[in-house]
């Protein structure tokens, strides 16, 4: 335990803290009045995404690769480090697998030296390409385990297993989420996601390139809506472990998202149609009332006004 237990400021670590999720976990931890240490391999992460905190006494960034083990003093550990771009975690899949195991392990570690609660980003892709719609968190997915997306899908559903056996074993205080397409500002620009994709060729008068004909769905949800829901569920008192699903259940085709960004830019852009990556989920949207009752949240921003939010942020690159 660090001494930061005797004042309500807690010291929080944030693995991935320098990426677009970990870095709006940051900005809402230090409002909340808390500490924060982001570890960081700057991987996918950049240092313009952590700028706004570097003078502020009460952060601090560490560059550190979480496969390898990390001693700090903290009461909360937040491991949020992963690739999530299906063209970021491709590009080197050994190294997805081991900071999605290894990474997980490391973590655990330090919370049982630490006797300290750990919330960890799961994924939607642990239920694979779902043949249950929506999907609820007792689905136990299909996914491929030889795939292009096994490294980042099977990588995940390992760290949730290590998870439940790090808090059934050692009576870890462990809190999982499984995250649903979550998109706004401080999404790198190149990411390869939809949202950014859309955005960009949008804003640019570039072809929208829609892969397969647009007709396999996604739910997403806005960022902020996300973190709160983080912040919730990791002040819960200890038990609550979940898995919980955590994401916007309103549910869109490929094609209607190219449309509505298209809409929201004015752009003259054409859709055109790319071939459809390999295993490439049709549909998915989080069946949330598990959440709802739990946390006491749900998802207070709809598509169209995140998507502007999100395209005001994205203009300072065209
Ligand atoms: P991101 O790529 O923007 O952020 C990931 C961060 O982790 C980056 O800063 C990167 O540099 C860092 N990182 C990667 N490997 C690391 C390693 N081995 N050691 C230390 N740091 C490392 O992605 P994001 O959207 O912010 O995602 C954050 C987490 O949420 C990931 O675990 C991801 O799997 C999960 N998630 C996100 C979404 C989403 O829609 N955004 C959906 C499902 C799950
Ligand atoms: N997609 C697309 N055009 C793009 C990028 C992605 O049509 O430029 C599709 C992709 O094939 C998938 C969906 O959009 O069906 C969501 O892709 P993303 O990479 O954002 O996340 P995923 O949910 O697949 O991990």
């Amino acid at each position: 335990m660090s001494l930061s237990n005797y004042s309500p400021r807690k010291r929080i670590l944030i693995t991935g803290g320098a990426g677009f999720l970990g870095s709006h976990l940051t900005e809402k931890l230090l409002n909340d009045g808390h500490e924060v240490i982001c570890a960081d391999s700057l991987f996918t992460g950049t240092k313009d995404n952590i700028a706004a905190f570097k003078d502020n006494p009460y952060y601090e960034f560490i560059r550190h690769d979480i496969t390898s083990p990390l001693q700090v003093e903290v009461d909360e550990i937040y491991n949020l480090a992963c690739p999530a771009s299906p063209i970021h975690y491709q590009h080197n899949p050994i190294h997805t697998v081991k900071t999605s195991v290894m990474g997980a392990i490391n973590m655990l570690e330090l919370a049982k030296h630490l006797q300290c609660k750990i919330l960890h980003a799961s994924t939607s892709e642990v239920y694979g390409d779902p043949t249950i719609h929506p999907q609820t968190e007792d689905y136990w997915g299909n996914v491929n385990p030889i795939g292009v997306r096994s490294c980042y899908d099977e990588g995940k559903r390992c760290a949730e297993t290590l998870f439940f056996d790090f808090h059934r074993q050692e009576n870890i205080d462990i809190r999982i989420v499984r995250i649903f397409n979550t998109y706004g500002p401080r999404m790198h620009p190149q990411d390869g996601r939809v949202v950014s994709n859309f955005i960009m060729q949008a804003l640019r008068g570039d072809p929208i390139t829609i892969y397969g004909d647009g007709s396999q769905s996604r739910s997403f949800c806005y960022v902020d809506d996300l973190i709160n829901g983080f912040v919730r569920f990791m002040d819960l008192e200890p038990g609550a472990t979940g898995p919980i699903n955590l994401g916007n259940p309103n549910e869109f085709t490929i094609k209607e998202l190219a449309e509505t960004v298209i809409k929201l830019t004015n752009s003259k852009s054409a859709l055109i149609n790319n071939p459809l990556p390999k295993d490439d989920p049709q549909q998915r949207q989080p069946e949330i009332s598990y959440t709802k009752k739990l946390i006491s949240w749900e998802p207070q921003i709809q598509l169209e006004e995140g998507l502007k939010k999100t395209i005001s942020y994205f203009e300072q690159f065209i």
